[in-house]
Formats: structure tokens, C-alpha cells, sequence
């Protein structure tokens, strides 16, 4: 049986908990987690803070939610030393990477999406593009990577020299083993806006897990899986063992229980619970939420603990813990394993 894990395998993790770990006391009372101040950031790990940061520089420069979220999540895709998000992503189990994002705007409802792109360093970039320049949502494979050409999008190796030393390394000591077992570094990036307006919007981009089947797609560019904008109530994404949010449309879920009337913090501790009550795997999921309102409320929870996310208001940007529902580690950011 493959078990999938952040940093170490913990026992007994299957057993479902509903204790809360590693709650911040500060924190306890989701609704606490509210800033007054619009316009408002909010992104998974603490790499996000990059992207939020430059989110906001666009933000007060003028710019729209779309751009800040499309350049701030650009930062992240940019950095080489990110094994996790666009260039120097980690490949592919044959060493291609293949990247995957989405982008969701509230006014209108509107979405785009690229799955399975090459060599196109920017996926969430031609997610903008895919929304705003056809008629579809989603784009794959081959033709996202000829859309992204014909909109202007420059094609290069994606592959660092980081990322093929760790391709190498997993292809040796992995030679019997099945392609999909991944034990390297893989995290996703997802971004929320709630804007001056009050309006949300939102976006997600990764390279999915380290050294899966050529082909394989997570939850990142789904929408309703890996991210989930409705401009009335509030705004979800996902990083984690992709498959096991997209089993559960989490993000959809998280915006229809603040529908409901939870505050973000509760409305994804609630969908993890829900998905852990109905799945074999129980608690031992692996995944992790980021979710604002559109009151300005904002909340993150993961099945284990050591999730970290990023807030950014105009005045300050902060690191904070996630509420946990078992003592099972995230790991170092980036650190989520299978062991085969
Ligand atoms: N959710 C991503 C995927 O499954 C990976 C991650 O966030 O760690 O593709």
C-alpha cells in the first residue's frame, strides 16, 4: 500500500481526530482572523509571501485584482530554486515538467485553466489567457502548450540543473519501483484576493507531484478542486496530495459551507472532516486550505500540522499556523512524500 507523506511517516495517523493541533491561542476563535483593511492577500506556505507581496505593490499601484494575482503567482513560477512551482519544477517520472494552474476572477464567474503544460514557464499566465481569449475553460497537453505559443509565450527548458540532479537520484534508487511514487519536494501555490471593491479573486500553480505518470493531473487546475472563487461568499485553494482533494471537490466545498454561514477557518476544518469521515484513507490525507471571506475573514486548517500560510493587508504581512486535525507533520515546506 502507498502511503503518502510529509516529512516522516507517522503511526497511527489513519485513526480519524477531530483534536485540533497546533491552533495558534491567539488564534482560536477563527473569527478573530478578520482584517478591517481590504485590499487582502492571502496564499499557501511561506514562499506565497513573495507572490503577495508583489500582489499587493500591484494592487496599490493601481493595477486590477487579475494582474496581481497573475504577477504575484508569476513570482513564484519565476524562482528557479523553487522545486515546486514553475521553472525548476520537479519533473515528471520520464524528467518532463509538467505544470498545471488556474485562475479565477468573481465579477462575471469567470475561470481559465492550463493542465499538463511544457516548457512554458507561466501556466497560470495562459490560464488568464485561456479565460479571457476563448471560449473554454480548460486547456491540455499539447494544445494549452500551442495556445500559450500563439498568444506569445516564449517555450524554453523548464528542467534546472537542480531538478535533473533530484530526477536522477529518485530514477536510480527507484528503478523497480512504480513511476509514481514520488519522494522529493512538491508544494503548491495558491493565491487569494479580496480587493478594494470586495470583490475576490484567485489563482494556483504548481508542477503537481514530484515525478508522477507523464500526464498525471492534480487538483491545482480544477476548479472546485484546487481553488474555488464565488464573488458573494468567499474564495478556497488547496496544496496537498492533489488526488485526494479532487475526490472531495474540496475548494467548492470549503465556499459552500461559508455559504452556510461558517467563518473560513471552520468551513475547511469541515471539509477536511467530511472528507476524512468518507474516504478509506480517513485523516491521512495530506491536505491543506487556505480560505477568505467576503467579510474580510480569513482561515486555513490541514489534516496534519506544520501548515503555514501567508496574509498580506497593506500594512503588514504575517507567516501564520494552520489549524491542524492530527499531530501528523506536514513536513519542511515542500517536504510531502510517497513511500512505496
Ligand atoms: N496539490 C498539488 C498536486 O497534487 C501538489 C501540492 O500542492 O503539494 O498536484
Amino acid at each position: 500500500m502507498k502511503l503518502y507523506r510529509r516529512g516522516f511517516l507517522a503511526k497511527g495517523a489513519g485513526i480519524f481526530s477531530v483534536a485540533l493541533y497546533n491552533r495558534p491561542k491567539a488564534f482560536s476563535n477563527p473569527n478573530i482572523r478578520k482584517t478591517m483593511s481590504r485590499p487582502l492577500i492571502i496564499s499557501t506556505w511561506p514562499f506565497g509571501e513573495a507572490a503577495n507581496k508583489k500582489a499587493m505593490e500591484i494592487i496599490e499601484s493601481g493595477g486590477s485584482s487579475l494582474d496581481a494575482v497573475e504577477k504575484g503567482v508569476n513570482v513564484t513560477e519565476n524562482d528557479k530554486e523553487n522545486t515546486s512551482v514553475g521553472i525548476g519544477g520537479l519533473p515528471n517520472s520520464e524528467g518532463i515538467v509538467q505544470l498545471d494552474a488556474c485562475i479565477m476572477h468573481g465579477p462575471g464567474h469567470k475561470a481559465g485553466s492550463v493542465m499538463g503544460i511544457e516548457k512554458i514557464r507561466n501556466p497560470i499566465s495562459v490560464a488568464r489567457k485561456v479565460m479571457e481569449h476563448t471560449p473554454h475553460v480548460q486547456l491540455v497537453g499539447k494544445g494549452a502548450q500551442e495556445f500559450a505559443v500563439s498568444q506569445g509565450f516564449k517555450e524554453e527548458d523548464l528542467l534546472t540543473e537542480k531538478s535533473k540532479l533530484k530526477w536522477l537520484e529518485w530514477k536510480k534508487n527507484n528503478q523497480k519501483k512504480k513511476p509514481e511514487g514520488s519522494i522529493d519536494n512538491h508544494d503548491t501555490i495558491a493565491l487569494l484576493i479580496l480587493d478594494e471593491n470586495g470583490d475576490l479573486t484567485g489563482g494556483c500553480s504548481t508542477s503537481g507531484l514530484a515525478f508522477k505518470l507523464p500526464g498525471r493531473v492534480g487538483d491545482s487546475p480544477i476548479i472546485g478542486g484546487g481553488l474555488y472563487v464565488d464573488n458573494e461568499i468567499g474564495a478556497a485553494g488547496a496544496t496537498g496530495v492533489g488526488e485526494n482533494v479532487l475526490r472531495h471537490c474540496c475548494s467548492f466545498m470549503i465556499v459552500e459551507f461559508m455559504r452556510q454561514g461558517l467563518p473560513p477557518e471552520e468551513a475547511c476544518i469541515q471539509a477536511i472532516k467530511r472528507a476524512a469521515k468518507i474516504d478509506p484513507k480517513g485523516i491521512d490525507l495530506n491536505i491543506f486550505f487556505i480560505a477568505l471571506d467576503k467579510k474580510g475573514r480569513y482561515g486555513a486548517a490541514g489534516t496534519g500540522k506544520g501548515f503555514q500560510y501567508a496574509v498580506t493587508t497593506p500594512k503588514q504581512s504575517e507567516i501564520l499556523n494552520s489549524a491542524a486535525l492530527s499531530d501528523v507533520d506536514a513536513g519542511p515546506v515542500g517536504g510531502n512524500e510517497f513511500d512505496n
